[in-house]
C-alpha cells in the first residue's frame, strides 16, 4: 500500500461535501486576505457594512449555502461569457483587478470589450426572477442603483487607464427564464464625483475610527440578510461601541459611536 495515497475524505452526500468545499474556500480566502480596502461590490450599500469588512470582523452571522450557491453560479456564469467574448475575438481584458491608493478602494471588473462603436467596460449581472422583478419595478430605468454605482467606480479607474474608453454597460441575465437586458451608460463627470464622494465619506470614519451610521429605515431591507447584523443589533442596544468591536473579533480596535 502506498503510504502517501491520500484518504478518501468522508462524506454522507453529495450536498454535504459541497457544503464542506464552500467553507474550506472561505476560510482559505479570509487567511489569505488583508481588508485594507474599501470594496467596489458593497459600494453602493451600507457604509456601516463597508467599514466592518474593512476592518476584517468575524461575521456574526454566517451566510446561508443557498445564497452561497447563487453566488457560485452567479461567477460560473461570467467565466462562460468572458470566454465566449474573447472567443469571438472582442474581448481585451477580464477580470483586472483596479486599486486607488488615493481612496483605498480595489474592485475587479468583468469585462473589457472592443465594440463598433469603441471600448466598452461590462459588469455582468445575474439574477434570478424575483430579484429580476424586484429591480425592474424598483427602478425607472432598469438599472439597480447599486449596480451603476459599483459600475461607475469601475469606470472611474479605468478611464485612467484607457482614455478611449467610451461607455459601460450593465448586461443584466435571468437564470431562470433565459432573458438578457444591456444598458448602456454614459457616466458624467457629477455622478464620478459622487461616487468619489462616497469614497471620501468612508476614508472619514476610518481617519476618525468611528461607525458611520446605519442607512436610513426605508434603506434597511438588506439588514436582514446581513453577515454584520449582530454588531449594529449590540450597538443599538448598549448605545455604547467602545468595547464592542473588541468583545467580537478579539482586536485591540477602540471604535467611536458618534
Ligand atoms: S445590519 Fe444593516 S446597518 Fe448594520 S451593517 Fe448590516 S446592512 Fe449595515
Amino acid at each position: 500500500m502506498n503510504i502517501h495515497m491520500k484518504k478518501t475524505p468522508q462524506f454522507k452526500s453529495v450536498d454535504k461535501a459541497l457544503c464542506t468545499f464552500l467553507d474550506e474556500r472561505q476560510r482559505a480566502y479570509k487567511s489569505s486576505s488583508e481588508e485594507t480596502y474599501w470594496h467596489a461590490s458593497g459600494l453602493g450599500y451600507c457604509l456601516r457594512k463597508q467599514y466592518f469588512m474593512r476592518l476584517g470582523l468575524e461575521k456574526t452571522h454566517a451566510t446561508p449555502y443557498k445564497y452561497q450557491f447563487v453566488a457560485m453560479d452567479g461567477n460560473a456564469s461570467h467565466e462562460w461569457r468572458q470566454e465566449a467574448l474573447k472567443d469571438i475575438g472582442i474581448l481585451l481584458a477580464s477580470e483586472e483587478t483596479l486599486i486607488s491608493e488615493e481612496h483605498q478602494y480595489k474592485g475587479r471588473y468583468d469585462a473589457l470589450v472592443k465594440l463598433t462603436d469603441g471600448l466598452s467596460l461590462i459588469d455582468i449581472k445575474t439574477q434570478g426572477s424575483r430579484a429580476w422583478a424586484y429591480r425592474k419595478r424598483a427602478e425607472k430605468s432598469g438599472v439597480s442603483r447599486a449596480h451603476k454605482i459599483q459600475l461607475g467606480s469601475y469606470f472611474l479607474l479605468l478611464k485612467k487607464k484607457y482614455p478611449k474608453l467610451k461607455d459601460a454597460r450593465l448586461y443584466y441575465y435571468n437564470r431562470d427564464t433565459g432573458e438578457r437586458e444591456e444598458y448602456i451608460i454614459h457616466f458624467t463627470d457629477t455622478y464620478l464625483q459622487k461616487i468619489i464622494d462616497i469614497l471620501t465619506t468612508l476614508n472619514r470614519y476610518w481617519k476618525k475610527q468611528e461607525v458611520p451610521p446605519a442607512p436610513p429605515m426605508h434603506d434597511r431591507k438588506l439588514c436582514n440578510y446581513c453577515d454584520f447584523r449582530g454588531y449594529c443589533k449590540d450597538l443599538k442596544k448598549r448605545g455604547n461601541a467602545d468595547t464592542l468591536i473588541e468583545n467580537y473579533a478579539g482586536k485591540a480596535t477602540t471604535i467611536k459611536k458618534k
